[in-house]
């Protein structure tokens, strides 16, 4: 018996088994939304994990967020109309240049610097406080609207090579007309969800010996990101919300392995003002909430920034554009229209059950 047991541990620290995968769960908040994470992994190693996805997440925000003063957004924000520009990291340079491109291909229906018209909308203020209790003006005036859209346009967005002259910066320089602001509000949580990515797969991949299966499941507000797989090879469910009732699923997604979902609907962030509904997804070509006939766009894809544009630019742009725009880009995509008829890519027929 002594003998089997030494037997077992010798194995264990031959292999570097660190004990049976279980199942943790965590709840949090990060980016102005919940995050609820599910970890398969042994549990110390579930735990720290967690915490390391909680400060991946903030440190993001930190750098992302619009609202922070010193963070890179605002500080590009700041850098508006002024010869220099600013000198991007690498990193953010590479997403901006995919945002730029979403933009293009989008014929505009995304725009990285819709930011003014967003702020006028003040869409910010519908979040924090109950829409029944909002007061003042809700509805902008039409000639404000078009004030503001004048300085909004993805394609005044310039980009070059750093400078010779180091004290400016060697990277990357982005340059934003006066007035200009981005907002990533419609793509920083897909970026964040292929951070906490690449730190899953750092940390649970490869694992010799592995006793268990490894796996995570993150929610970021409509953002989903699928990892690895459960103890039990049980394959990821997830639900797609029912735009006319939100508490409700339409059906879900089977999925293994490793999957982003984005989803965008007009029933996240609305007001209703004497009976018509004001969404937070703007037609750039309107500066008003979009109405091109969906109530919701969901995007399978297998990077998370990507995948968070298009369900945006795909509403925007509605059914028939939005499947184009997916077949370019090569996600899937289900899109709930008004009538709530679901149009879907052949991909996501194959995974979705009613
Ligand atoms: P999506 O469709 O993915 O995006 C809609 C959002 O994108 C809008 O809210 C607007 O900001 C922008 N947008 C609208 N139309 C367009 C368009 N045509 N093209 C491009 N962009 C468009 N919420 C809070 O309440 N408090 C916070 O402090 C807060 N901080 C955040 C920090 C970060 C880094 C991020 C990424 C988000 C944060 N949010 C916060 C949430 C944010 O304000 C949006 O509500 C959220 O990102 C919308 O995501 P969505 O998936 O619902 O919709
Ligand atoms: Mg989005």
């Amino acid at each position: 018996m002594k003998n089997m047991l030494l037997l077992i541990s010798l194995a264990g620290l031959l292999c570097g088994c660190a004990g049976p995968a279980t199942k943790y769960e965590r709840a949090g908040v990060a980016m102005g939304t919940t995050v609820g994470l599910t970890i398969y992994a042994p549990a110390g190693e579930a735990e720290e994990l967690a915490d390391q996805v909680q400060d991946l997440l903030d440190e993001t925000e930190q750098e992302l967020s619009w609202r922070l003063q010193d963070s890179q957004i605002s500080r590009i924000n700041a850098s508006a109309g002024k010869q220099e520009g600013y000198d991007l990291s690498g990193e953010l340079a590479e997403h901006l240049h995919l945002l730029w491109q979403v933009s293009e291909d989008s014929d505009g229906a995304f725009d990285l610097t819709i930011a003014p018209v967003v702020r006028l909308w003040d869409i910010d203020r519908w979040a924090l406080e109950d829409a029944e209790h909002l007061t003042g003006e809700i509805v902008p005036d039409k000639a404000q609207v078009a004030q503001k859209l004048t300085l909004t346009g993805y394609e005044r967005v310039r980009f070059d090579e750093g400078s010779e002259d180091e004290t400016q910066g060697a990277g990357e320089r982005i340059y934003l007309p006066e007035g200009y602001m981005l907002d990533l509000g419609a793509a920083g949580k897909g970026l964040a969800c292929d951070r906490v990515l690449a730190l899953l797969e750092g940390r649970l991949q490869g694992q010799t010996g592995d006793p268990a299966a490894r796996g995570a499941i993150l929610s970021l507000g409509g953002n989903i990101l699928t990892y690895g797989s459960k103890p039990d090879g049980s394959a990821w469910k997830v639900g797609i919300t029912d735009p006319e009732n939100p508490g409700d699923y339409l059906g879900v997604l089977t999925l293994t392995g490793t999957n982003f979902v984005t989803t965008s609907g007009d029933y996240e962030r609305y007001v209703e003002v004497d009976g018509a509904r004001y969404h937070h997804i703007i037609d750039p070509a309107t500066g008003y909430p979009a109405d091109s006939g969906v109530r919701s766009v969901t995007i399978l894809s297998d990077r998370g920034m990507l995948g968070d544009a298009l369900s945006t630019a795909c509403f925007v742009l509605g059914a028939e554009k939005g499947m184009q725009l997916a077949a370019k880009y090569d996600v899937e995509i289900l899109m709930v229209t008004d009538d709530g008829e679901l149009v879907m890519s052949e991909g996501m027929k194959k995974v979705f059950t009613r």
